[in-house]
């Protein structure tokens, strides 16, 4: 039987990631974005771009694909519901539907009993005056965020920032006082059937990853409890493929779930360097339904993101052996902007 062919949304870097880890796979894989400059169309030929509300453009891809996934989960959930009547969507949309939400994904949490930070819904400026035991407390936008774009920090209810629309639905988190971020990394292939990396630790500089590395330097319980709590979560949402659970530790040795994200994440890069298998092969073999394979840690090793200008300096530079240099190919560097990565691995004496 030869393989199923693949569709992606989303031309980013995470598209061209799995789109390099499916050929490796001999898996062929169409990308449908609606970013003409998407990086993406660097790493492969079937590049498809449009309005992704163009009843057309979406037909073309579904009748180009067996089965279709995404690098990102803010995809309108009624186009995704929409593909998924005619090829199958992986993960499922209804997961996306609830995780797309941050009230309704830290809703679910608490539900199967994992600890999230405090939150309420903000619907207006007076619900946050009503709420004063969440400050300091940090303003998320319910939707479409992403590295810190549409969040607030609230140190004082007298204080609060002019560019708040309130047109939007917000919620309001109780701020931690924060010791560490770790993020799991697990790809579920059917019931009770996984591969997991072990936690890896992260650090936000301007509430944007800027280092993850393996070991995370935490306990043993705080390892043990948040993998548990990544198989809760994925047995829970009957999910198929990569998926990151974000987790902060505060300064009590509190675990809390932040957030997740349905899709490969970009704390688990350094595993194409670090395991046998990295996130980005084990979602396409979980979706394709290919072979499980054990997957096991090579090395240790650590990821630099490189954000804006930073690739600049990259760019041409000679690499150790031990060093993995990842251009996304972006036409323009910008500020803030993710442009590439670097991985290290600790060399074996
Ligand atoms: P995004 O969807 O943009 O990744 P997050 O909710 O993960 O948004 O926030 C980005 C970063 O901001 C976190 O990784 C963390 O460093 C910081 N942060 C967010 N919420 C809190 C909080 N309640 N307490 C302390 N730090 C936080
Ligand atoms: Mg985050």
């Amino acid at each position: 039987m030869s393989n199923p062919k693949l569709g992606i949304i989303g031309g980013g870097q995470l598209g061209s990631l799995l789109t390099e880890a499916a050929k490796y796979l001999n898996v062929e894989t169409v990308i449908l974005t609606d970013d003409i400059n998407a990086p993406a169309k660097n790493f492969t030929e079937n590049f498809i771009c449009g309005n992704y509300e163009d009843e057309n453009l979406i037909n073309e891809f579904i009748s180009k694909v067996d089965l279709v996934t995404f690098e990102f989960e803010n995809i309108p959930y009624k186009i995704l519901k929409n593909i998924n009547t005619y090829k199958p969507v992986l993960p499922n949309p209804e997961i996306n539907k609830l995780i797309q939400n941050r009230y309704s994904e830290k809703d679910f949490l608490n539900q199967i009993d994992i600890r999230t930070t405090k939150y309420k819904l903000i619907k207006n400026k007076d619900e946050i005056k009503l709420n004063e035991n969440l400050i300091p407390g940090i303003l998320k936008t319910c939707t479409l965020g992403y590295d810190g774009k549409g969040q607030f920090k609230i140190n004082s209810i007298k204080e609060l920032d002019e560019n708040i629309d309130f047109n939007n639905e917000y919620i309001l988190e109780k701020l931690i006082n924060l010791k560490k971020e770790i993020s799991i990394i697990i790809s579920r292939f059917g019931h009770q059937k996984y591969e997991l990396y072990e936690p890896i630790e992260n650090v936000h500089e301007d509430q944007i990853l800027k280092h993850s590395k393996i070991p995370a330097d935490i306990s043993e319980t705080l390892k043990e409890k948040s993998i548990d709590w990544a198989k809760k979560i994925v047995e829970d949402l009957d999910y198929i493929g990569t998926l990151c659970v974000e987790y902060f530790i505060d300064k009590n040795d509190n675990l809390y779930v932040n957030e997740i994200a349905p899709r490969v994440h970009n704390s688990g890069h350094l595993t194409i360097n670090t395991h046998n298998i990295s996130q980005f092969e084990n979602h396409v073999r979980a979706v394709c339904g290919l072979e499980k394979i054990e997957t096991k840690k090579i090395s240790n090793g650590k990821m630099i993101n490189l954000i804006g200008s930073d690739i600049s300096e990259y760019r041409g530079k000679t690499f150790a052996d031990n060093e993995f240099f990842y251009d996304y190919l972006k036409t323009e560097i910008r500020d803030k902007r993710k442009m590439g990565h670097l991985t290290i691995i600790e060399n074996k004496s």
